[in-house]
């Protein structure tokens, strides 16, 4: 063999070693699709699209005839999950708080600007939060104070919120902590004490009621059957889209 005709037979992509990822290009009617294939020990085509794109993983005995026809066959569905893909990244990346002067976090589901240089003070009319910090305070310091102030008012806040509702509800909590956690938004335990991330600080008042009122409401039915959510609605009768909102919310990241 010759040398050249070795080389092409290695650089051929229909001859990669097992495993080896291939980047690959399907021309379809709403532009071209670029995916990685991969051969893998498996009975049949799988499509899988995450950050990075989509990958195909198919066996080896699958001609790229049979890859495409699949392809094509799936195009809408997975079209569609490329630009939801596209659309959380680009949510992520906007959710990325820069620690310094005129950076943006939501507070109470609006996005509120930190100011360094003065005193400290919150002006609410204009979405502002002065961190009393010099001009030149560096990241880890303008983080250290706006999430210091962040946790403060939803202490604040939460306490209110719950003493408004356990009144309405006509239970008594024992003790309210606030949590870190970002996916568990709260908890009640049956010795009447309640637990609330205080991640909810950034999200719409309405979405705090509603995990408060839902948090209060087990004090009353340690489940969820349908007497818990009649407790519910007895304060909040359109919980069901508070509800929803809460699954679709986002949070920003603090990370520096
Ligand atoms: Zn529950």
């Amino acid at each position: 063999m010759s040398l050249t005709r070795r080389l092409r037979s290695l650089l051929r992509p229909e001859a990669p070693a097992a495993g080896t990822p291939m980047r690959r290009e399907l021309l379809l009617p709403a532009g071209p699709l670029h995916y990685e294939l991969r051969h893998a020990p498996r009975r049949s085509i799988g499509f899988t699209i995450s950050p990075s794109g989509l990958k195909v993983t198919a066996p080896r005995w699958v001609a790229q005839a049979e890859i495409e026809a699949a392809l094509r066959g799936k195009q809408d569905w997975i079209l569609r999950k490329l630009d939801e893909q596209r659309d959380r990244s680009h949510r992520q990346h906007a959710a990325r708080v820069h620690w310094g002067e005129g950076g943006q976090m939501p507070y109470l589901g609006q996005p509120l600007s930190l100011k360094l240089g003065g005193l400290a003070r919150y002006e609410p009319q204009a979405r502002e939060l002065h961190l009393g910090l010099p001009q030149d305070a560096g990241p880890a310091q303008v983080r250290e104070a706006a999430l210091a102030w962040l946790a403060g008012r939803a202490r604040a806040l939460f306490e209110q919120r719950c003493r408004h509702y356990a009144a309405a509800l006509s239970v008594r909590y024992t003790r309210l902590s606030l949590s870190q956690a970002q996916t568990r938004w709260g908890s009640a335990s049956a010795n009447g004490s309640i637990r609330l991330s205080w991640r909810l600080i950034h999200l719409d008042p309405d979405l705090i009621d509603y995990v408060v009122v839902h948090e209060l409401a087990h004090l009353h039915e340690m489940n969820h059957s349908p007497r818990f959510w009649a407790v519910v609605a007895s304060v909040l009768p359109d919980y069901e889209s508070a509800r929803r909102r809460l699954r679709e919310a986002a949070l920003p990241t603090l990370e520096l």
